[in-house]
């Protein structure tokens, strides 16, 4: 989209010591050029040489979906009866070390190898992700509307607007959808919604089962706002929570809150992962809480940088992530908080301000 993202894909590349990107289906390439290849078998693969000008191959076809901007990259169309992977390979020339998109398919990857044998492969994401990671001020505003639109639809939750018992999980997740949509929403990615014994797995899918009274429902939504996503969770109870889960809830709450707070630029993000899961520990919630404080989000639902032990990455001004430690009961109950955040100059920011009290619906 502009020659400053350009520029710094091609500074990384020299500091990898790669000779060439190669993007194909994924987020990097629209993030680079504005154009998303559809996930097609037909090869749609720019090409660019650290040492030279990028040639974006589509099929012939989709050529007219390109928005040129021949600043940026030359368009090459390839003809029905061409081989694409041939076009590529003359492109790539006698360059060997290559970084091609982690989403690429792997049946033009097993061809390119076999035409140049000799190659070195590494992911793209050695070289985007880091990039990607860091949003702008326009994807910041992207990512605002987004958590925005989604908050609308949390608050109507919390709020007791969308009727939870007597009727099924996979309605209350249409109903989620559709109010998703109605604020705005280009797409729905997902709209998890787990009762009772089902809110004690994190990915639950929608069932026929009925909600009934007494349960916790974890309801985990998101979706796509102008390109960029959404991702909100809140747990609500029907009716009035026994005393165990309301003290549960009571750590998790802690957990979110102190997790978000400790997300200033330069703390390594598996720091951020293990104040959260400190307090679960000590409140004797540890083996309940089975998965990372949270992922990056951008044009993808899940892109770095991730909140997870081992990733000693700090973070940085820019960053926009999520923060959602969960408890999970097995065959009883379960319950997660999740916003997304961004680390400002002056420290984090959620973008999602829907109340995380526990609310009673009916
Ligand atoms: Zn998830
Ligand atoms: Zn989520
Ligand atoms: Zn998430």
């Amino acid at each position: 989209m502009s020659q400053a993202r350009f520029e710094r894909v091609r500074r990384a590349l020299g500091e990898f010591g790669l000779d060439a990107l190669l993007l194909s289906t994924g987020a990097d390439l629209p993030w680079l050029t504005g154009y998303t290849a559809m996930p097609l078998e037909r090869l749609t693969m720019l090409v660019l040489p650290t040492d030279g000008d990028p040639t974006l191959v589509v099929p012939r076809l989709e050529a007219p979906r390109v928005v040129s901007q021949p600043d940026l990259f030359e368009l090459r169309p390839w003809e029905e009866t061409e081989d694409p992977v041939a076009v590529v390979a003359d492109l790539v020339g006698a360059r060997r070390s290559l970084a091609i998109s982690d989403r690429a398919w792997a049946g033009p990857l097993l061809e390119l190898q076999a035409s140049l044998p000799d190659a070195k492969w590494q992911r793209a994401s050695i070289v985007t992700g880091p990039l990607r990671a860091v949003k702008d001020a326009d994807e910041i505003i992207a990512l605002r509307n987004a958590s925005a639109a989604a908050d609308r639809v949390a608050t109507a939750l919390v709020q007791g607007e969308i009727d939870l018992i007597g009727r099924t999980e996979a309605e209350v997740s249409r109903e989620i959808s559709d109010r998703l949509l109605e604020e705005g929403h280009q797409r729905v990615n997902f709209a998890i919604v787990g009762s009772g014994p089902n809110a004690a797995s994190p990915h639950h899918d929608a069932s026929s089962r009925v909600i009934g009274r007494g349960e916790s429902v974890v309801c985990d939504f998101g979706g796509v706002l102008d390109g960029y996503c959404s991702d909100i969770t809140r747990t609500v109870f029907t009716g009035e929570p026994p005393s165990e889960f309301r003290d549960l809830y009571t750590v998790l709450e802690r957990a979110q809150a102190e997790a978000v707070g400790a997300a200033c630029a330069g703390i390594p993000c598996e720091d951020v992962d293990a104040i959260a899961r400190r307090i679960i520990t000590d409140a004797g919630y540890g083996p309940n809480f089975v998965h990372r404080t949270g992922h990056g989000i951008g044009l993808e639902e899940h892109e770095d940088p991730y909140i997870v032990a081992g990733n000693c990455d700090r973070l940085r001004v820019g960053n926009a992530f999520s923060i959602e430690p969960g408890i999970y009961v097995e065959g009883k109950w379960g319950a997660r908080i999740e916003d997304i955040v961004i680390v400002n100059e002056y420290g984090p920011e959620s973008l999602n301000n829907v109340d995380h009290i526990l609310y009673w619906v009916a």
